[in-house]
């Protein structure tokens, strides 16, 4: 798997950087996790649809920001571009309701399937395998952290989450680990996301390299990240060729 691509990089209220989304693409298939307010305006900008004929859809928790306009895209999907949607979720997921509940709500009953992340396994080249893991977030009690497994290590992907979560796991059980991906506060008593000097102390300093932050509440937090020696996501700028 190349490195993820965004669609935005600001937190919920951070409107000027764009809903976090990030994505990949696969061939035809486009991978797009979370579909916040900004992201369906993003991908229609980008050109994203034009090449693809499925979209294999993961979503981290139900704030808004995170899936405020799937409803668009999953109906685009359907009535204009003609792409398969697929929610790509296990079905005993604490979320699993509400985002079905809210694709359905949004109209789009009957206009996606639902896979399961297992039957994913060994089908594509970018990873092997991809898997939910329960964080905490807050008062949000249903925040799930996303990782991929690929040739080249893990892949992981916070979505929004108080703690670095299975991350930690990851390092401390010597998991060869490609790269990290982090929402940051730069407000130290955060209880949501996670504080950048929480990531800076927790974080062994041989893998800041290979840690991207994200869901950035404030210019602050972006110059506070690259300080640390963390990478910063920008999203992507343009037309997509
Ligand atoms: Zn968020
Ligand atoms: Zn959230």
């Amino acid at each position: 798997m190349k490195e993820l691509k965004f669609l935005g990089v600001g937190s919920g209220f951070n409107t000027a950087l764009g809903s976090t989304a990030a994505y990949f693409i696969e061939g035809e298939t486009l991978f797009l996790i979370d579909c916040g307010e900004s992201a369906y305006a993003r991908i229609n900008e980008l050109g994203l649809l034009k090449d693809i004929d499925c979209i294999n859809f993961f979503c981290t928790h139900t704030h808004s920001d995170h899936i405020g306009s799937a409803g668009n895209l999953l109906l685009d999907c359907k009535w204009r571009s003609h792409i398969t949607f697929n929610l790509i979720c296990p079905t005993n997921a604490d979320h699993f309701n509400d985002i079905v509940n809210i694709l359905n709500g949004f109209g789009g009953k009957n206009a996606y399937s639902v896979i399961d992340p297992a039957l994913l396994d060994h089908t594509y080249k970018s990873f092997t395998s991809v898997r939910y893991k329960p964080t905490r977030h807050g008062e949000c009690k249903a925040a799930y952290s996303l990782v991929f497994y690929t040739d080249e290590g893990a892949v992981f992907y916070s979505g929004d989450s108080e703690t670095m979560g299975f991350a930690e796991e990851l390092i401390m059980g010597g998991a060869k680990i490609k790269h990290m991906y982090f929402d940051v506060s730069s407000n130290v008593n955060s209880d949501c996301h996670l504080p950048l000097p929480n990531l800076y102390r927790l974080m062994p300093e041989q893998f800041r390299g290979r840690t991207t932050c994200m869901h950035f509440d404030s210019e602050k937090a972006i110059v506070m990240a690259k300080s640390m020696g963390f990478n910063v996501a920008e999203a992507e700028r343009g037309k997509h060729e």
